[in-house]
């Protein structure tokens, strides 16, 4: 089979990969019918994610059709329509029982799926622990909706569950790319008067806004930030704020924006260290929050998209067969041709 595999230094190939096999009888090999590039890929092949393995096939945010299932697989059967869950847990240690499943602490726990084990940038995949990472999708439920159910999806919900928005708060999410407007997105559920979206990329606000996710929309250079968000908040600050874009000073924007006693959720996975700055934030008594998406909503995820209140599928801006996804990375990661979001099925030719 076709598969995108790391290869160390920086790069990465489409090349022929054997079937993968059911190794644990909690496994499941599923037929991959849609997957998609990740930020976290780019950061792979930038040599930024040390856990990766050179080696590995790459893809953690796809879904596909179970077609074998391992003795002890209970949830799942051949047959379903799946979606995959970037993480890889147990369900029965410390942390999986407390719902921190990105600290699994079985030897794949956590995010290991197309990161130390093979992904789903593939024709097929082995999912372990499989009635943990499948979520079955309803029939009126299409793949492009599910898509990211597993991932940017789960992060989103994730960072809007811990951010502790209240009822009419002033939300502000930096970053509108995938992740950012998945945040926003799944903000909404939290009924917020408003969301600030800021990001330098005004065709992103612009879809932001089109989509009814941000009600006022920010440019770095272009709007003095710190002030605007005060006028808009009667001199406080952002209530909760989302980090989701990982650039060079987003991260110093994000407590400055926050309000006295904000929470700021930090989503964006950063590939060089940042400063905390407790001097100049002392008196403002944050809570900051950070991490690696803990994705224990999938079936909740699922549910809301099924009775409509959770879609992202307009996140796909783009689409190929697996044979051109070469050229969706390079797109992809120069953010050519205004792309959000890929869409690669592997059965497709071209
Ligand atoms: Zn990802
Ligand atoms: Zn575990």
């Amino acid at each position: 089979m076709k598969a995108v595999v790391y290869k160390g230094n920086g790069q990465i190939v489409l090349e022929e990969r054997p079937m993968p096999e059911i190794i644990d009888d909690r496994d499941a090999i599923v037929k991959v019918t849609l997957t998609t590039i990740c930020s976290s890929d780019i950061h792979i092949k930038h040599g930024a994610v040390p856990r990766a393995v050179p080696g590995t096939i790459l893809g953690h945010e796809f879904v596909g059709k179970v077609i074998e299932v391992g003795g002890a697989v209970k949830k799942v059967k051949p047959g379903d329509r799946v979606a995959v869950n970037v993480e890889t847990f147990c369900g029965e240690c410390y942390f999986c029982k407390r719902g921190f499943v990105n600290n699994c602490t079985d030897e794949h726990g956590g995010w290991a799926l197309g990161c130390s084990i093979d992904g789903g940038q593939a024709e097929y995949a082995r999912i372990p622990f499989a009635d943990n990472g499948l979520t079955v999708i309803p029939d009126h439920v299409t793949d492009e909706q599910a898509l990211f159910n597993g991932d940017i999806l789960s992060t989103g919900y994730w960072a809007a569950k811990i951010g502790e928005i209240k009822p009419a708060d002033t939300v502000a999410v930096i970053g509108a790319g995938p992740a950012g407007l998945c945040t926003m997105l799944c903000a909404r559920l939290y009924t917020p008067a408003k969301i600030i979206a800021i990001d330098t990329d005004e065709y992103r606000l612009n879809l932001a806004k089109e989509k009814g996710l941000a009600d006022l929309t920010l440019v770095p250079g272009r709007d003095d930030l710190e002030k605007r968000i005060k006028e808009v908040t009667e001199g406080r600050g952002a209530d909760t704020v989302f980090e989701a874009a990982g650039g060079k000073d987003t991260f110093q924007t994000a407590w400055k924006i926050a309000r006295p006693n904000a929470v700021v959720v930090v989503v964006a996975m950063y590939e060089e260290p940042q400063m905390l700055p407790l001097p100049d934030m002392y008196g403002k008594n944050l809570v900051f929050k950070t991490g690696g998406v803990d994705g224990s909503y999938c079936q909740e995820i699922m549910d809301l998209t099924s009775c409509g209140k959770l879609d992202a599928g307009f996140l796909i801006t783009h689409r190929c067969g697996l044979n051109h996804i070469m050229e969706a990375y390079d797109v992809f990661e120069n953010k050519r041709d205004h792309v959000i979001k890929y869409a690669v099925t592997p059965q497709l030719n071209d």
